[in-house]
């Protein structure tokens, strides 16, 4: 059965355990890197970024995230996932994992829609996606090769890099799971060309 880990540091993780137990995979919540070798693909919650990236370096997963990003395995960042995953932040001097070509704004959708909810298209995967936004972020700029697969009020919201995907929403929150079933297809993929490669 394919293995999904969820970065068990901080924010939504039983969430996307619920979610991805839907789907029919195994779903595992990580706590210590060396579970990393466990999984197939992995998703990083929402949750505060800042907070996620001291705990991060506190247990010593920051190499190791980004080794499971370079060996070719799946990475799915969700809200406060998606910043982490970004190569550059805008008004920050330091991005974090810097796996996806993306260029990412925090908190980008002002106060008064500290959180709101949005029905969306996502290309090719869902119609009439209802999206969770909370204090979201989005992506301001994407690299060549970057698919944008979701955009709202012009706002990029949602995008693929290779077998790296970010979303600006929570996927999570709602019992909708087409977006869950798009990433574990990416993740089934990727584990059939790396076990022939
Ligand atoms: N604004 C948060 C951050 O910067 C992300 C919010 C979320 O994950 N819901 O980390």
């Amino acid at each position: 059965m394919t293995k999904i880990g969820v970065l068990g540091l901080q924010g939504a993780v039983r969430e996307h355990v619920r979610s991805i137990e839907s789907c029919g995979s195994e779903a595992i919540v990580i706590k210590k890197k060396e579970q990393l070798d466990e999984v197939d693909g992995l998703i990083l919650p929402g949750g505060e970024s800042t907070t996620m990236r001291r705990l991060i370096d506190k247990y010593d997963f920051f190499d190791a995230l980004r080794e499971f990003g370079q060996s070719g395995k799946p990475i799915f960042g969700t809200c406060a996932g998606l910043i982490l995953l970004a190569g550059e932040i805008d008004g920050q001097k330091d991005a974090h994992l810097q796996l996806m070509d993306t260029k990412v704004k925090r908190n980008a959708f002002g106060r008064q829609k500290d959180s709101f909810e949005a029905e969306i298209d996502i290309k090719g995967i869902a119609e009439n996606f209802n999206a969770v936004f909370i204090r979201a972020p989005y992506i301001l700029e994407v690299g060549e090769g970057v698919e944008v697969l979701a955009v709202y009020q012009d706002k990029i919201v949602l995008a693929q890099d290779r077998h790296y995907l970010a979303c600006a929403f929570h996927p999570e929150l709602t019992d909708d799971n087409r977006l869950t079933r798009h990433f574990i297809q990416m993740v089934e993929e990727s584990k059939k060309e790396l076990a022939t490669s």
